[in-house]
């Protein structure tokens, strides 16, 4: 996973003169920020974090994030997927890894491994300016001008609010709090290197083949397990029913003890695998969801939220990270198209959001009969129209048709 800074990603579009403030430097706000550089709008990034730290584990790119990376000139890699019945541990179907477009790679690697290099190429590579730090409380919006209020002063034409789920910028958005609320499930979920795995016989043959993808399905409960880096590092993640209160916080340090519970009736494999986690390295991630939104615009058009603070996604559709860069493209493009601040179409993140509620369901509800005649049913879904999208492309082709349907509509 490298950022080698010589593709198109380093081709800058003449200038356009709109300042653009992105709050947030997770996948979401960087970018929005490398996509309004190379489409000539002038940006800076706030995030409230003072330094970066390489925060979580797995994350999944689909083709349609792997076309935007190539573009920046980040090249990725990935592998397969082998799905296991929870209780017997047979492999019921062998998914084969699609065929590798370097133009369109599918990724599969450490969020913070990942983050690291993304962030590297807005700040290093682009020179786009980030002010660590700040956490920004205040937002406003005026006749003809919008920003943030820093103790030196205000800010920016537009703002693009990638602030996550727990989004501050959604209340000057929406003119209302409307607070985060429990999907139903958590996630335990770890990483760690591969030392104990690789001491057990049992074990070991997911470690010493380079990498491998197993997921167990069961009733209400689903369990992914990769090696990555060549089997060097191991990541498990189980979904799991949870009605927990998610109001303070949702990220909590796991038991070992409840997650072997939990697995006491599955292929022992499963507990095996999870026995070899460091408990120091055990998370239980609450999922919280959000009600998809009227508008992602303020009423002047001029703050916009992007990513998880507009729609947060469930894992189960793989698709958060992808479609949170993929709004950056949309608005950076739609800027430069016109230089106004209007609304972008939401129905596909709405449908792509939905795959993770269907996926976990299909997997969660198996009907093993059919599968036995079947395996192909239960593979997760690799859908054309979410990995094909181009969303640079498609801002360019639908933008004239939106803004005339939105001025008709404003008339
Ligand atoms: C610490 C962390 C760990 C994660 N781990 C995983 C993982 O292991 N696997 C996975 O699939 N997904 C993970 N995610 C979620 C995943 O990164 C997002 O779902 C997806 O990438 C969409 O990104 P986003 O930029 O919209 O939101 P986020 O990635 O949540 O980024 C939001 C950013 O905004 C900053 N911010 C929030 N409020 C303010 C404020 N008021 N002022 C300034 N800055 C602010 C935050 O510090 C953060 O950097 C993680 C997110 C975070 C923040």
């Amino acid at each position: 996973m490298t950022s080698n800074g010589t593709s198109n990603g380093s081709t800058q579009r003449p200038k356009t003169g709109i300042k653009v403030v992105v709050v947030g430097a997770g996948f979401g706000g960087l970018g929005a920020a490398i996509e309004c550089h190379r489409n000539g709008h002038d940006v800076e990034i706030y995030e409230q974090f003072d330094e970066l730290k390489s925060l979580g584990d797995i994350i999944s790119f689909g083709p349609n994030a792997g076309r935007i990376f190539h573009r920046w000139g980040i090249d990725l890699r990935a592998y397969g997927f082998n799905i296991h019945k929870y209780d017997t541990g047979e492999i019921v179907i062998n998914q084969r890894t699609p065929e590798y477009d370097r133009t369109a790679p599918n990724f599969n690697g450490h969020r913070g491994e990942l983050h690291a290099v993304v962030y590297e190429h807005a700040t290093v590579e682009l020179g786009i300016p980030i002010h660590l730090g700040n956490k920004i409380r205040t937002y406003f919006e005026e006749e003809g001008k919008a920003g943030i209020i820093l103790e030196n002063g205000e800010k920016g034409d537009v703002v693009l609010a990638a602030d996550g789920v727990r989004s501050k910028a959604r209340k000057s958005v929406l003119g209302y709090e409307d607070k985060p609320k429990s999907s139903g499930y958590a996630v335990w979920r770890s990483w760690f290197t591969n030392e104990d795995m690789l001491a057990d016989p049992e074990t070991a043959q997911f470690c010493n083949n380079g990498d491998t993808f197993n997921g167990w399905i069961g009733p209400d409960m689903h369990l992914l397990f990769s090696t990555i880096k060549n089997g060097a590092d191991c990541c498990w993640v189980l979904t799991h029913p949870d009605e927990h209160d998610i109001d303070e916080s949702w990220s909590f340090p796991g038991k070992l003890t409840e997650v072997l519970d939990a697995l006491k009736d599955w292929d022992p494999m499963c507990s095996r695998i999870v026995s070899k986690t460091p408990e120091s390295r055990l998370v239980d991630w609450k999922l919280v969801y959000r009600d998809p939104l009227p508008t992602w615009v303020s009423p002047g058009a001029r703050i916009l939220l992007l990513g998880d603070s507009a729609h947060p996604f469930l894992p189960t559709s793989a698709q958060g990270a992808a479609q949170a860069i993929e709004d950056g493209v949309t608005i950076a493009t739609c800027l430069r198209l016109c230089g106004s601040k209007d609304n972008v179409p939401t129905a596909r993140v709405r449908e792509a959001q939905k795959t993770g509620e269907s996926t976990r369901d299909m997997w969660h509800k198996t009907d093993w009969d059919k599968v036995k005649d079947d395996p192909t049913v239960i593979q997760f879904p690799r859908l054309a129209w979410i990995f094909e999208h181009d969303a640079e492309r498609h801002a360019e082709e639908v933008y004239g048709e939106v803004v005339k349907q939105v001025t008709a509509a404003a008339s």
